[in-house]
């Protein structure tokens, strides 16, 4: 059956009026859904009992199951859930200063192939539907009703390429983003790419105000080909076009990340590389401390490299941020809780 996290309200509106029903009560639904949080179609106490008989028919209310929960010393949570069909996917919350952020998932596994990433070691099975990518965040946002906290930010940079199931993550996002949904605003969703060039020509002529985020992870075409096939596809000239296109459509500053990859990518001469690849962008580039995958050669920076190429960066006017590190003593690298459980 159709979960009723997949529609948005102008989608639930549509559908009482297919029904006969009168629209208005979309809003109240959503308050119920989202805003109060009950668990059950019973629960909507100005509901008809009639209404309620048809939205039980044709919807369910299923959350998903939570298969395992750590927590870190810093705070973070990582959940791994369990889709209706077994598919099991991570989400990750954090704890930052400026208030609590969640980490989701677009695909069950991924096919972009990242040389570093544990999310790769499964290929995509499949896409997640936006009801799937909604649950995420509303589970996160249940955990932390039981403090009276609120989830404040999105950043969809779990498993998956979002920009690989485009429509179901705008679907998903539109439904946070509602005042009457989960109410967290277009400024503190981020979407996060490995560079899927149609997708972010797509994005930028939207004009959504949600973050966009690249992963960068390299400042040529020779590096970056060895560390993500898909700059084969398209190449950093390809992928800046791209990005400037989406710079002078949308007032947006752009984020790059940046993964600090020992004696792969962290030398004073790519930190000038990077320099000249953002010069003049409306854009700032996050260092992040790379997370040890067991499958995978790769070491994060040491701390004086890291600092290094950060202050390099400063030197050139580089918007530059070093990124703290969160979670690393419960497998919060992307994919790596997934891997380990099913194995
Ligand atoms: N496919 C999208 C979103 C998911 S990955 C993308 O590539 O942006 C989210 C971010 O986590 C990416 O920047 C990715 O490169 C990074 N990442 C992957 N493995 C990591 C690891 N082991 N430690 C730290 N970051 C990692």
């Amino acid at each position: 059956m159709r979960s009723i996290y997949g529609l948005s309200l102008k989608d639930l509106e549509n559908y009482l009026i297919e029904n006969s029903m009168k629209p208005f009560h979309g809003k109240q639904i959503f308050r119920w859904l989202y805003h109060k949080r009950v668990r059950s179609f019973d629960e909507m106490s100005d509901i008809s009992k009639k209404m309620i008989e048809k939205l039980k028919e044709d919807f369910s209310m299923e959350e998903l199951g939570i298969v395992s929960m750590q927590t870190s010393k810093d705070g973070t949570k990582k959940f791994l859930f369990e889709m209706d069909d077994g598919s099991l996917v991570e989400s990750v919350l954090m704890v930052f200063d400026y208030g609590f952020s969640a980490c989701l998932s677009s695909q069950v596994g991924c096919n972009m192939g990242c040389n570093f990433c544990a999310s790769g070691l499964l290929k995509k099975q499949r896409d997640l539907r936006s009801d799937e990518i909604v649950s995420q965040a509303l589970m996160i946002q249940r955990e932390l009703d039981k403090d009276g906290e609120r989830l404040g930010n999105i950043v969809v940079m779990g498993t998956g390429e979002p920009f690989d199931n485009y429509d179901n993550v705008m679907k998903a996002m539109s439904i946070i983003n509602e005042p009457l949904g989960l109410e967290i605003g277009a400024r503190h969703i981020s979407i996060s790419t490995c560079g899927l060039v149609p997708g972010i020509r797509r994005f930028a002529k939207e004009n959504l105000q949600y973050n966009l985020a690249i992963s960068l992870h390299a400042p040529n075409n020779a590096l970056r080909d060895t560390l993500m096939p898909i700059n084969k596809a398209y190449p950093l000239e390809v992928l800046f076009d791209a990005l400037h296109e989406y710079c002078s459509l949308n007032n947006r500053r752009l984020t790059f990340e940046y993964l600090l990859l020992k004696d792969v990518n962290d030398s004073p001469k790519q930190a000038d590389q990077i320099a000249e690849l953002l010069k003049g962008m409306n854009a700032y580039i996050n260092l992040i401390p790379y997370n040890k995958v067991d499958e995978k050669d790769y070491e994060t920076s040491s701390d004086e490299n890291a600092l290094r190429f950060y202050d390099l960066l400063k030197k050139r006017n580089v918007a530059v941020t070093l990124r703290q590190k969160k979670g690393d003593d419960i497998d919060a690298a992307c994919g790596q809780l997934r891997a380990k459980t099913l194995k």
